[in-house]
């Protein structure tokens, strides 16, 4: 009886249980692999969903026209990120960007989601930052720093370089600094293995094997780096060439270093057609470097004229002149110093620097200061053709004007470099100066004051340069004592 009513009933039992079993397991898979997937794909569905990790999403404008910064974080006690990352107008750059983001962000994730389910409870953190460093070509690198841990265990510190000229669009490639020559960079690889095994914190710890492979001069070994106005760093794997103690192994080549053998657009801008540096090769740049110093004696007589001591005025004028620029952090700094002081100036500007920075050239006239032209690329006009000299002056006045609304009223040639040929070229008076800060060779803030100090009169022209952030550091303290000597701070239109 028994038996046969099992015999009855249990093919249905049988089938219904094992079906219903089977769609519950069904059901349970698919529900564990959406939670999975949801958290991997957090980014795109921020506010969609309740059972996701909260996200703060917020967009700002950086200090570096055209580039915008996007910060992304999340409070949830277990995946905790602060994740920081550039973005411009240029959609291929943007989505370099965030591939290279999200893919960090995807891998902590999981490895958490792995830990979970292994039972490890304690929170992890990822943090992902990064770097501006601008370049006068227009060029910005951008260091990505992508630091996490993974609760009990450490994680890694990365680095990876990105780069564009936020007008153009353009990305370069460390190829492009070098003319895409392997001669070049051999000797780039000499400078960095020179710095690396002559750099104190590495010294005893460097695995001198894996630091001569990871510079040799190959390409890829040199994939990251920033380059500014001064040097190229060279950012190399961490662990790969010393222990993970000894930090993230980096170099910063100097660029007076390596001038042989850059590329003409990422030479040192005070280096770049300096007459003297490309007739000597063989000698150190920096000895016979004498840019921008006074100019030979027949010269110097405009100068002069400008410092004739008015006998009429009583108050003490100086006239505080800033070339190369414009520069979007460091003419923004002493714009800011001057109106401090109340004080007005004289920017001779780059046109094309001009070009790359309109707004921050719109804003040195908004303040009232004297809006000065010093040719389109910095060229020596003395051993230039007078067409060439035309168009590095026309160029430059046109782009000011465009840009600011108004002409520039004065003159001053690159170098001091000036003769009757070049004076007829141009209707605006030439300016020179008479106090040389050499802001450009020490770079340092506190130097800067002392190259003023004894040698300022009145009517004095002063020399500095808005591309130096030691420039704009150290401005307060020269204008702070040139007050208090009585000096009133004109254009140098304005000397009586
Ligand atoms: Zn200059």
């Amino acid at each position: 009886m028994k038996i046969t009513e099992r015999k009855r009933h249990s093919p249905w039992i049988d089938v219904t249980f094992t079906t219903i079993v089977i769609i519950l397991t069904l059901v349970a898979g698919f529900l564990t692999f959406l939670s999975i997937k949801s958290n991997a794909v957090i980014e795109t569905n921020v506010n969609s969903s309740p059972s996701i990790i909260p996200t703060k999403v917020e967009t700002i404008e950086s200090n570096y026209p055209g580039i915008k910064i996007v910060t992304e974080t999340s409070n949830d006690s277990y995946t905790p990120f602060a994740i920081q990352y550039p973005q411009s107008i240029h959609s291929t750059f943007n989505e370099k960007i965030t591939f290279y983001v999200n893919n960090a962000k995807q891998n902590y994730l999981n490895t958490m989601q792995n830990n979970m389910l292994l039972g490890l409870k304690s929170a992890g953190e990822l943090n992902i930052s990064f770097e501006t460093f601008p370049h006068y070509s227009g060029n910005y690198s951008f260091v990505m720093v992508v630091a996490n841990n993974y609760g009990s265990v450490r994680g890694m510190t990365e680095i990876r370089s990105f780069h564009l000229n936020p007008i153009s669009g353009e990305a370069i490639e460390i190829q492009d600094i070098f003319y895409h020559d392997q001669k070049r960079l051999e000797l780039v690889s000499e400078s960095v293995r020179s710095l690396l095994f002559n750099d104190p914190a590495l010294k005893n710890v460097l695995f001198l094997e894996e630091a001569n492979i990871n510079t040799e001069p190959v390409w890829e070994n040199f994939n990251n780096f920033a380059i500014t106005n001064d040097e190229i760093i060279f950012y190399f794997p961490e662990l790969k060439l010393a222990p993970q103690s000894a930090g993230m192994p980096i170099t910063a080549v100097p660029l007076r270093e390596i001038d042989k053998v850059l590329a003409n657009s990422y030479r040192d801008l005070e280096i770049m057609n300096s007459p003297i540096s490309n007739k000597t090769d063989s000698e150190p740049i920096e000895d016979n470097k004498i840019t921008e110093t006074p100019p030979p004696k027949n010269d110097t007589t405009e100068s002069v004229e400008n410092s004739v001591e008015s006998t009429k005025n009583e108050m003490k004028q100086v006239a505080l002149t800033f070339d190369d620029g414009p520069d979007p952090m460091v003419t923004t700094q002493i714009l800011e110093t001057l109106k401090k002081y109340e004080a007005k100036a004289t920017f001779f500007m780059l046109g094309s620097r001009v070009e790359y920075y309109p707004e921050i050239a719109k804003k040195v006239k908004d303040d009232g200061h004297e809006l000065g032209n010093h040719t389109w690329n910095h060229s020596d006009l003395t051993k230039a053709s007078n067409e060439k000299v035309q168009s590095e002056i026309n160029r430059t006045s046109s782009i000011i004007e465009d840009v600011t609304g108004v002409k520039a009223t004065a003159f001053r040639p690159p170098y001091g470099a000036v003769n009757k040929t070049v004076r007829s070229q141009t209707v605006l008076p030439v300016y020179l100066w008479d106090v040389d800060t050499l802001d450009w060779k020490h770079r340092n803030a506190n130097q800067l004051l002392a190259s003023v100090q004894n040698k300022t009169k009145n009517g004095s022209i002063i020399l500095m340069h808005d591309i130096h952030q030691s420039t704009a550091d150290g401005l307060d303290a020269v204008l702070s004592y040139l007050q208090s000597e009585g000096f009133e701070f004109v254009s140098v239109s304005d000397l009586n």
